[in-house]
């Protein structure tokens, strides 16, 4: 069994597992364990040196009851059907806990970005679009960037789109360009999106946030703005991220006895989230082990890298300190963890609510491309506030009231706002 299978199947029995909490039909049940539609297609590409090769694209549209699916483009060596099976479906969740009017999908291809030019990297992403652009579209299914995909592959994508339906149609696809159709805020909108989920955490369990320190796995997109707005927004101290590093093909954390400055860090990374650890050292930065930030004495913890780093062996590397596992990546907890932080009492702010932010704000941009109005950056932030206290809330309330883990009551809070429109729409 591949590791993509494990992960439609691991989605498949987490949805299991809160179904039975709910009691659902069994309609309800067999409609939402596999997605509505699914398409697998061939994208012939016209390489630098006139050959051509056919690479296989992909796009899933788990739900649409809500609004039109929403969710990535993947471009990654190891992209199948069923790993986009699986983000399709958690996008649903994500989208329905975030209490925005969208459905779940997701799409991809199976190519590594870096062996190709930025030519032969156009004509994929206009060649992705040539083979599936009669079922997507502003009203149908809005996609976005996701690992090996980034704002100008969805400037040509939205081109391309525009050309074959014959009008401006920004609103096909979200993480365009500022300028080109995109909107403020959305480089930052994850990350913040972390800091807010964590601000209403604190307030929760009476912690003082200016008195809190994290340690933060990875600094990408994600993880560089948690770091920021835990400092700016929160008062709190980060003692250290961790990258991976490419010329020596390896992880490392990277700590500062005063607390890592992320802005000056930020300055010496490159696009693909990796420090220059010499400069780093020069100022006084100090090189781990790439295990090291689990085990730091802090507050909180803020997995922001990949998936599977809070394992059975990780988990119990956890200070007592530890109070708030903020779950910026995706599926960073594997099932073995998530017991052992069930044990050990420290609040875990699931995946799906505490990284809606980017979902949200693709969803705002959608919006101001509908209106062809742009709102500021201040405007798009403090919608964004607003829509992740309230999911917050939502999912706090049910877990109180259920007497559920945090994580179950997101999937209780997604699943039956998914139900509930299924039945409004007479499908059940
Ligand atoms: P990114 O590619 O910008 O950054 C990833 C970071 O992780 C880099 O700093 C990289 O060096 C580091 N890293 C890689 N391997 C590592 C390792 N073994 N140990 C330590 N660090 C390592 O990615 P991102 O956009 O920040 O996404 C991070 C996570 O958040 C992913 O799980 C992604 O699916 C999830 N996510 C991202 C968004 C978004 O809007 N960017 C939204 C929702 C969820």
């Amino acid at each position: 069994m591949t590791e993509q299978l494990n992960a439609f199947k691991m989605a498949q029995a987490q949805f299991d597992h809160v179904a039975e909490l709910l009691n659902l039909a069994p309609q309800a049940r067999a409609m939402l364990r596999q997605p509505t539609r699914e398409f697998k297609f061939q994208i012939p590409v016209r390489k630098d040196d006139g050959s051509v090769e056919v690479f296989y694209g992909y796009r899933v549209q788990h739900s649409d009851v809500r609004g039109p699916s929403k969710g990535g483009i993947r471009f990654h060596p190891s992209e199948t059907l069923d790993t986009v099976r699986a983000l399709a479906m958690w996008m649903t969740w994500k989208c329905a806990v975030a209490d925005i009017p969208l459905g779940g999908g997701k799409g991809g291809v199976a190519v590594d970005a870096s062996t190709l030019s930025e030519t032969e990297k156009e004509h994929l992403c206009r060649g992705w679009i040539d083979q599936i652009y009669r079922n997507i579209g502003p009203r149908r299914d809005v996609p976005a960037p996701d690992v090996g995909t980034n704002p100008q592959m969805m400037g040509w994508m939205m081109d391309e789109y525009s050309k074959l339906v014959g009008e401006y149609t920004p609103g096909v696809i979200t993480g365009k360009p500022v300028g080109g159709g995109g909107s403020l805020g959305r480089t930052e909108a994850t990350g913040y999106g972390v800091v807010f989920a964590i601000r209403e955490a604190m307030k929760h369990l009476g912690i003082d946030s200016s008195k809190s320190v994290a340690a933060i796995q990875g600094f990408g997109n994600v993880a560089q703005y948690a770091a920021i707005g835990f400092i700016e927004k929160l008062g709190g101290k980060v003692a250290c991220v961790s990258y991976w590093d490419r010329e020596d093909r390896t992880p490392y954390t990277i700590s500062h006895p005063d607390g890592i400055d992320p802005k000056y860090l930020k300055t010496i990374t490159d696009i693909y989230g990796t420090i220059d650890k010499e400069k780093a050292e020069e100022q006084g930065y100090v090189i781990e082990d790439s295990g090291a930030w689990i085990t730091k004495d802090v507050d909180v913890l803020i997995p922001a890298a990949l998936e599977g780093q809070v394992n059975k062996d990780s988990v119990q590397k956890i200070s007592d300190r530890v109070k708030i596992l903020a779950e910026g990546a995706n599926g960073p907890t594997t099932l073995e963890a998530d017991a052992v932080l069930k044990e050990k009492g420290i609040f875990v702010i699931p995946d799906f609510l505490c990284n809606a932010g980017g979902v949200t704000v693709s969803y705002f941009e959608g919006v101001q491309n509908d209106m062809n109005f742009y709102w500021s950056e201040e405007e798009v932030l403090n919608k964004l506030d607003e829509k992740m206290s309230k999911a917050f809330k939502d999912v706090l309330d049910m877990s109180k009231e259920e007497d559920v883990y945090m994580r179950d009551a997101a999937y209780m809070v997604a699943i039956a706002k998914v139900v509930k429109a299924m039945e409004l729409r007479g499908w059940l």
